[in-house]
């Protein structure tokens, strides 16, 4: 139900009220623990993508991943 809000709760752009239910939430949630962990992990990817040392990461492989995110979405919400 607080799907929409991962997103916005990883980049802390939510208030801290808002924020501290969302981190309850995933505690007992696990479709929005991985979430989570798939956005997680895509935001270290695009984060060394803009880095020199990240260079290399091609933006194919950025767009790819953010498909495979809404498509898990759209999986775990059916
Ligand atoms: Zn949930």
């Amino acid at each position: 139900m607080v799907l929409e809000h991962v997103q916005e709760f990883l980049d802390n752009e939510l208030d801290s009220a808002t924020e501290e239910a969302i981190r309850a939430h995933i505690a007992i949630c696990e479709p929005c623990l991985d979430q989570a962990e798939v956005w997680t992990a895509l935001k270290t990817l695009v984060k060394r993508a803009c880095t020199s040392e990240g260079a290399g990461v091609p933006e194919s492989l950025v767009s790819r991943i953010s498909l495979r995110v809404s498509t898990m979405r759209i999986e775990k919400r059916a």
